[in-house]
């Protein structure tokens, strides 16, 4: 094993990581953080500290840690076949099966999957089908997206168009023509304080509608939206929101993608949010959950509509030209499908419903009542707690998010890590789907000793 000082400077003179202040990282001025194991909800760092991981590393780990059935699984894989490509009807029987398991999970009217890497490419995937599909059916102005501020839908050229955080787009030249953006599906952080959540939705839609008339029915492709908003500050949708929306996408013939990548496989104490709220998607991106980090894994799964005009496509126009050379990965197909069993097993669709509920109860019992906490929400093993500076007048902290930074800190400092969310004072959890009553006690405990230190 490396000696820390070696590691430290390696990572410090080498290593460019993600969504890092890169500055500060490379002169020292923040924490490097290596983490060496890792069993249940808990892992431990280079120091022999162990922690509690509320946020399932980026709310990716839903089996939990250390998993040797997923470990074997892959092995076995590796040393049978560790690569074959899926293109031309190529495949393997992980990535078959795996296929197999997902439409049996998918809701209802899903007729494929497509397998990539991340949900940045699951993303891309989805557009281009969208894009191909007008152009199949004779549409070929019929190409913008609509996404929503807040959304996130990750990091490329075009899944970072779609995405709705200034961060992802400043200083990259984001978002690229075609991709627009409509009103967040916030109801804590509603302009107008009078709004019922009725209203609030009459709003959302009207914005939706107006954005439609003013680019023209017939130029709109296709809306993304996550079932509940995720790094936007997982913020569940509004009651009633989903069937609106989707009534306007019919009215107008325009497509609906549901980026599952946080959401899909039990996350929400649903197998998919598309089935609890009430979307009709033709399009689900997947990741995420799908291996449980065990592996780099992607989907995107394609409904019947889509798909019959995508068989129609390439008998018209010859072979589908798109894919990746790890698509359908077999390593990554043979964590899917591992995964998907033990989700299944361990029943941990119920177990993130039952310990979800649990912990939020626990969380608006210990915090609801404080002044600077605006908004305890949740679904599932999805929770947020948002802090303000003076809750009669919803006022924000500003600038927004070093409160939660700080209260963050504080949570790490008693062996909890969650995650404060991007924009805004925002403290997010999302632990592995595993997670007991005990545990989601610890959670609530340090959430409660960490804000107390900091907000008093
Ligand atoms: N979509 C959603 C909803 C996500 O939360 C993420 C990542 O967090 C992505 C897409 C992008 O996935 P990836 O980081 O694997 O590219």
């Amino acid at each position: 094993m490396l000696h820390n000082d070696a590691l430290d400077r390696w990572d410090r003179e080498s290593f460019m990581h993600p969504s890092t202040h890169l500055g500060q990282f490379a002169r020292g001025e923040m924490p490097s953080r290596v983490i060496r194991t890792g069993k249940g909800v808990r892992i431990t760092d280079r120091d022999g500290n162990s922690l509690l991981d509320a946020f399932a590393g980026l709310y990716c780990v839903n089996v939990g840690y250390g998993r040797t059935e997923i470990a074997e699984a892959i092995a076995a894989q590796a040393r049978e076949l560790a690569y074959y490509h899926a293109y031309v009807g190529h495949g393997t029987e992980a990535s078959i099966t795996l296929a197999h398991m997902v439409i049996e999970r998918a809701p209802r009217g899903m007729a494929r999957v497509y397998f990539g890497l991340g949900g940045s490419d699951a993303n891309v995937t989805n557009v281009k089908l969208a894009w191909y599909y007008n152009n199949v059916l004779g549409r070929p102005e019929k190409k913008k997206i609509i996404a929503r501020w807040r959304g996130y839908h990750g990091s490329g050229l075009v899944s970072g168009s779609m995405t709705g955080l200034k961060l992802f787009h400043d200083q990259f030249d984001l978002p690229l023509d075609r991709f627009l953006h409509t009103q967040a599906p916030c109801y804590f952080r509603r302009a107008d304080p009078g709004q019922s959540e009725e209203e609030f939705v009459d709003h959302c839609v009207a914005e939706l509608e107006a954005l439609i008339a003013r680019e023209g029915p017939e130029t709109i492709a296709a809306f993304i939206g996550e079932p509940a908003l995720g790094t936007g500050g997982l913020v569940p949708p509004p009651r009633g929101y989903w069937p609106r929306i989707q009534e306007v996408l019919d009215r107008h013939d325009i497509l609906l993608i549901a980026d599952e990548v946080v959401t899909g496989f039990g996350r929400l104490g649903a197998m998919f949010g598309s089935d609890l709220y009430g979307m009709r998607p033709d399009l689900i991106t997947i990741a995420k959950g799908l291996t449980s980090a065990y592996a780099p894994l992607s989907g995107s799964i394609v409904g019947e509509r889509v798909w019959k005009v995508l068989v129609e496509g390439t008998d018209r126009f010859g072979p589908f030209g798109h894919g990746w050379t790890y698509s359908a990965h077999p390593l990554g197909a043979a964590a899917g499908v591992a995964n998907l069993k033990l989700i299944d097993q361990l029943g941990l669709v119920e177990n993130a419903r039952e310990v979800g509920a649990y912990l939020l109860d626990g969380l608006r019992a210990a915090l609801g009542d404080h002044p600077n906490v605006g908004d305890v929400r949740g679904q599932g093993l999805l929770c947020a707690v948002e802090f303000v500076e003076d809750r009669a007048e919803r006022r924000f902290f500003a600038p927004e998010g070093a409160v939660a930074a700080r209260v963050n800190a504080a949570l790490l400092r008693r062996g909890v890590i969650a995650r404060a969310m991007p924009q805004g004072d925002i403290i997010g959890l999302a632990p592995p789907l595993v997670l007991t009553r005990d545990e989601a006690d610890e959670i609530v405990t340090g959430l409660h000793a960490a804000v107390r230190e900091v907000l008093g």
